[in-house]
């Protein structure tokens, strides 16, 4: 079947008015935020209103053999959401309700479509949240499910796959099916829902998520500490959990990316010259409690740690303003890396103790091949994000696999929450046990035999 005949067809599901070919389509559709992953502009747009269309949409796509890519709001950094030339884009923003908040289940029940700054403003009002917090809070649930993305907070309430209780699903073949629900536990037959989180659009398509809340804790503070060493500030982080101090951020910042991100959002920090000009990292740690007396007592202790034992050059606790303008330019390394020309950025996970051994690895590699390497990361979760500097492409293919390979063989993996999408597949068919990667090869066949949906990602 040709694209107009299609066209005409998905526009009697969805409406003419959501069902765009070819220079109709805005040029936002063809990419998401990798750095490197070229951007590809689709055949067709559709943007269904529910989830009945979305079926119908898979079924005629699966009919006529045409790929379809699910979006959100195209912040994924990995290319999972950019689109192949012949295919269709299926866009959730038309799908942007809260359908329910039950304060007595601790549960949220939301379409796709719906970005975290739009729960976060509903969840507001009831004292909850929905404690997954990426850098980039315009993504959508759809989008933040199917890569499992993590950000800052994962270090207390982890990440997606443990907040999100339960899924509507649209299958390839148009079929809709749910998996676990407003309950707490669920030991009936394969985890479904487990299934679908982070598989990037290549299994079934999420038409609703039934996710987790927590209380919303109204007293926080932040405490900023400068280290003369990088390893220094991974081997605090141990200690400041041991302590049970539970924070909801544990986050390195290196000393070049923290003159960078201040130094772009005009952030001053109070931290004396002397102290800046010697501090080789930071680390940055945040607590909450629904007590601001408990709060005290904690950040003091926390600051104790940090300025005694734990090595610190010293520790500063931030006054609300400084505090959240810090953790806004900590969520903007991205854009600031991008902006000084980073040609790629990656977000190895490994064991936290594995850090130090890794950072070395990483300077190593980067010396070796004349290429920068520098970032900032969530240090609580061993997950280390780097801005790669190499224009080179070759050079930094084999930098990134040298940088992967190491992750891998320190017990880590290669993406911790930004995902593989197009852009990383060739490091991941290479470093994964091959065995794991037939099992997933047959799970996607399983799902999808026609390969409808998202070729391209994770697999050729
Ligand atoms: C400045 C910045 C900071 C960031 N910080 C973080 C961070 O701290 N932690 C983190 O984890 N990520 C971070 N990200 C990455 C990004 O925000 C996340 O990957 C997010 O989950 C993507 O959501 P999205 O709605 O933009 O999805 P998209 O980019 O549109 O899509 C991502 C993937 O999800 C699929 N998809 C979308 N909707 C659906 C659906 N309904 N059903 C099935 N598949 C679907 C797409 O096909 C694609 O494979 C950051 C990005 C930026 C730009």
């Amino acid at each position: 079947m040709d694209m107009a005949d299609l066209g005409a067809q998905l526009a009697e599901v969805v409406g003419a008015a959501h069902a765009l070919t070819g220079a109709a389509i805005s040029a936002d559709y063809a990419h998401d935020e990798s750095l490197s992953f070229p951007a590809q502009a689709p055949a067709c747009l559709v943007r269904p209103a529910d989830a009945e269309q979305v079926a119908a949409v898979l079924k005629l796509a699966a009919a006529a053999g045409t790929p379809v890519t699910a979006r959100g709001s195209g912040s994924g950094m990995c290319g999972a959401a950019t689109p192949v030339p012949e295919g269709i884009v299926l866009s959730f923003e038309r799908m942007n309700s809260i359908v329910d908040v039950d304060p007595v289940n601790f549960v949220a029940v939301v379409q796709p479509g719906v970005t975290l700054s739009e729960l976060d403003e509903a969840l507001a009002g009831h004292g909850l949240t929905y404690p997954v917090y990426p850098g980039e809070l315009s993504a959508t649930v759809g989008g933040t499910v199917a890569t499992n993305a993590g950000g800052m907070r994962a270090v207390r309430y982890g990440v997606t796959r443990a907040n999100v209780l339960g899924l509507q699903l649209a299958l390839p073949d148009g079929e809709l099916i749910r998996t676990g629900g407003p309950i707490a536990k669920c030991s009936t037959g394969y985890d479904l829902t487990q299934l679908v989180i982070g598989s990037e659009g290549t299994l079934a398509l999420v038409t609703e998520a039934t996710l987790k809340l927590h209380p919303r804790l109204p007293h926080q503070q932040t405490v900023l500490a400068p280290f003369t060493d990088l390893d220094e500030v991974i081997r605090a982080v141990p200690r400041i959990l041991a302590a049970g101090l539970a924070p909801h951020i544990l986050e390195y910042i290196d000393a070049l990316t923290m003159a960078a991100i201040t130094h772009t959002t005009n952030l001053t920090l109070g931290v004396p010259d002397q102290v800046r000009d010697t501090a080789q990292a930071y680390l940055v740690v945040a607590l909450e409690n629904r007590d601001a007396d408990r709060l005290a007592e904690d950040v003091n202790a926390v600051a104790e740690m940090l300025a005694g034992d734990l090595g610190a050059m010293d520790a500063y606790v931030l006054d609300g303003p400084a505090a959240h303008k810090l953790i806004e330019a900590r969520e903007k390394a991205f854009w600031t890396a991008k902006a000084a020309g980073a040609q790629e950025i990656i977000d190895v996970v490994v064991p936290r103790g594995a850090m130090p051994e890794f950072f070395a690895t990483v300077r190593k590699l980067a010396q070796d091949t004349g290429s920068g390497a520098v970032g900032c990361g969530h240090a609580g979760d061993g997950n280390v994000h780097l801005a790669i500097f190499q224009a080179d492409e070759q050079v930094r293919h084999e930098l990134l696999h040298g940088i992967f390979a190491a992750g891998v063989a320190a017990g880590g993996a290669i993406s911790g929450e930004h995902g593989i999408g197009r852009e990383k597949k060739s490091h991941f068919q290479a470093l994964e046990n091959p065995a794991k990667l037939a099992l997933m090869r047959r799970l996607k066949l399983a799902f999808d035999p026609d390969g409808v949906l998202n070729p391209g990602v994770l697999f050729d």
